[in-house]
C-alpha cells in the first residue's frame, strides 16, 4: 500500500499546517496512489528553526559517532531496500530491479560518506617562529537547503542528505512531490538508526515558492540543487546575491563517440542499455551517439535491434526492462522533440510513439541522421530517445562533442590507447566513460562543467563543499 506521504521537522512525522496535500499518481496507471503532505511559509520557518537547532546538536556530535550513526541508517535502508523499492516503482515508474538496485547503492553511498566524515583531516603550516601553532581546521558549512528531483528519488537525495551529515551540518530537503515516499523511507532509516532531531528536515511543496524562501533565509548556509539548466541558473543567481555556497549538478546531453576501432557489438549493447535506463530520464543518459563512417551502419543496426527488444511495462511486472517515464510532460516534450526533428530531414529508425493511452508510456525511439538545426540536436530530451549520427575524422567528432553548453558527461569507444588518451583530454565534460559505464559510484567525483553546473556529487570533492576552512594561529603563553 502507499502511504500519504507527510513532512518530517524537528525529528516529528508531522501533515502540513495548513493542512494541504498534494496528490501523487502511478505513472503506469494514471491512478492517484496516496498524496504528500504542501508546505507553507509556516512549515519552512519551523524547518529551519529546527534546522538551527539540529545543527548546534549535530556539529558537536564526534565524526566517530556521527560515523557510526550513518553506517547504522545504511544497514537499515539494506534491510528494507524490497518494501522501498515497491514504493519507487509505484511512484516513479522504473522497474523494480532498478528500483532496488537504487535503494541498495543509496545504502553504499552512505557508507562511505560516513568514512570520508572521519577524515575531514585539516593540517599544521609551519610557521616563522618558535612556538607558534598554525592550524587549518575544516568545520561545517552550517545548515543546508537541498533540492532534488524525481528521476532517482532516494539517490538525489542520498547524496546530498550524506555530504551533509558526514560533514557535520544539518538539512532541510526538499525533496520531490511526485515520488515523496521513497525519499521519505530514507530518512525513516537516519531516524530509526537515532540522528537526533532537527538535523534532517523534509519538506514537499511548490518548489519555485521554497527555494525562494529557504534560499536567501540567514540560516541557511548552504544549497544543492539537482534539476534543469534553466532553473539552476535561477537558483545559483539567487544563491550569488545572498553569499551562500551552492552545489548545481545540472542537464546534460551526453556525447557517445565510436570509433571505427571500436567493438561495435559491445558499444551497441552498452549504450542501448544505458540510453533506455529509467527511461532515458537519467542526467548522464547517453544521447547523441556519433559514429565513425565505416561501423555507422552496423552500429545503427544493432542499437536498433537492442531498442525493439527493450521490454517496456509496468515496473512492478517481473520482467519489465523499461517503465513509463515519470510524468505525462514528458509524453509530450518527446512528441515534440520527435515531430520537429523529422520535419528537419531525421530518420525515425524505430519506436517515436506513445503505447497505449493509460499511463506514460513511450516507445523506446532511434533517430538517424538528425540534422544540426533539430532541437533535440542541442536541448536535453530527458526521455527515451536516442540520435545516431556519423562522422568522418576525429577533430569533427570533437567538434561536434563540444558544440553545446553542456559539460556532463561523455562515452567513447575504441581499441586505440592512443585516441582514448586523446578522446579524454578533448571533451569538455566532467566525465567521460571510456569503453565500460562506470559513472555515479560513491567514491568517485561526479559532476559537470560549463552550463552542467559546478561542484561534486561524488568522491572526497564532495564533502569538500560542506566544509569551510578556519585558519588558526595560536602562540604559546
Ligand atoms: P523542471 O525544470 O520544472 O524541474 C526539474 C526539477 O527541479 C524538479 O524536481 C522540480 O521540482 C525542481 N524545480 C523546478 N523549479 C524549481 C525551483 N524554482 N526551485 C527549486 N526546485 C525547482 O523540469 P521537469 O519537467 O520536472 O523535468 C524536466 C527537465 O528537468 C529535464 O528535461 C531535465 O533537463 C531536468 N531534470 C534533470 C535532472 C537531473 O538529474 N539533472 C533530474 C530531473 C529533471
Amino acid at each position: 500500500m502507499y502511504p500519504d506521504v507527510t513532512l518530517f521537522i524537528d525529528g516529528s512525522w508531522t501533515k502540513a499546517a495548513s493542512g494541504q496535500s498534494i496528490p501523487v499518481v502511478n505513472p503506469a496507471t494514471g491512478e492517484r496512489i496516496g498524496s504528500v503532505a504542501h508546505a507553507e511559509r509556516v512549515d519552512l520557518d519551523r524547518a529551519l528553526e529546527a534546522a538551527e537547532k539540529g545543527f548546534k546538536v549535530w556539529s558537536r556530535v564526534s565524526a566517530f559517532d556521527r560515523s557510526k550513526l550513518m553506517r547504522k541508517a545504511a544497514n537499515i535502508l539494506r534491510e528494507r531496500a524490497d518494501s522501498i523499492a515497491r514504493l519507487m516503482t509505484m511512484e516513479q515508474g522504473k522497474p523494480l530491479v532498478e528500483a532496488k538496485g537504487e535503494t541498495l547503492a543509496g545504502a553504499d553511498v552512505i557508507d562511505w560518506f560516513a568514512e570520508e566524515a572521519r577524515r575531514t583531516y585539516g593540517r599544521v603550516v609551519p610557521a616563522r617562529a618558535e612556538g607558534i601553532y598554525q592550524l587549518v581546521v575544516k568545520e561545517p558549512v552550517g545548515p543546508v537547503a537541498a533540492f532534488t528531483p524525481w528521476n532517482f528519488p532516494i539517490n538525489q537525495v542520498v547524496r546530498k542528505l550524506s555530504c551533509a551529515l558526514a560533514a557535520g551540518c544539518s538539512i532541510i530537503v526538499k525533496a520531490p512531490e511526485e515520488t515523496p515516499a521513497s525519499p521519505a523511507e530514507l530518512i525513516r532509516a537516519f531516524v530509526d538508526a537515532g540522528v537526533p532531531a532537527g538535523v534532517i528536515n523534509l519538506v514537499y511543496g511548490v518548489p519555485a515558492e521554497i527555494s525562494e524562501y529557504l534560499i536567501p533565509h540567514p540560516l541557511i548556509r548552504k544549497i544543492s540543487f539537482t534539476g534543469s539548466t534553466s532553473v539552476g541558473k535561477q537558483l545559483a543567481a539567487l544563491a550569488g546575491q545572498h553569499m551562500k555556497r551552492a552545489t548545481m549538478e545540472l542537464g546534460g546531453h551526453a556525447p557517445a563517440i565510436v570509433f571505427d576501432d571500436a567493438d561495435v557489438d559491445i558499444a551497441s549493447k552498452l549504450l542501448a542499455a544505458n540510453k533506455f535506463r529509467n527511461a532515458g530520464q537519467v542526467c548522464v543518459s547517453p544521447t547523441r551517439m556519433l559514429v565513425q563512417e565505416k561501423s555507422y551502419d552496423s552500429f545503427v543496426e544493432k542499437f536498433v535491434t537492442a531498442a525493439k527488444a527493450v521490454k517496456v511495462g509496468d515496473g512492478q511486472e517481473t520482467g519489465t526492462q523499461m517503465g513509463p517515464m515519470a510524468n505525462p510532460r514528458r509524453i509530450t516534450a518527446m512528441e515534440g522533440f520527435i515531430a520537429d526533428a523529422v520535419k528537419s530531414g531525421a530518420q525515425v529508425r524505430t519506436g517515436g510513439n506513445r503505447i497505449g493511452n493509460k499511463g506514460n508510456f513511450f516507445e523506446p525511439t532511434v533517430l538517424t541522421n538528425v540534422p544540426r538545426e533539430a532541437r533535440v540536436m542541442s536541448e536535453e530530451p530527458f526521455g527515451p530517445l536516442a540520435i545516431i549520427n556519423p562522422f568522418s575524422t576525429f577533430d569533427e567528432v570533437v567538434t561536434e562533442a563540444n558544440r553545446l553548453p553542456y559539460g556532463l558527461a561523455a562515452y567513447a569507444y575504441t581499441r586505440s590507447a592512443k585516441t582514448a588518451h586523446a578522446i579524454a583530454a578533448a571533451v569538455e565534460t566532467g566525465m567521460i566513460s571510456i569503453n565500460h559505464h562506470g559513472l555515479a559510484l560513491p567514491e568517485v567525483p561526479f559532476g559537470g562543467v560549463k552550463d552542467s553546473g559546478y561542484g561534486s556529487e561524488g568522491g572526497l570533492e564532495a564533502i569538500e563543499s560542506y566544509l569551510v576552512t578556519k585558519f588558526v594561529t595560536q602562540a604559546g603563553l
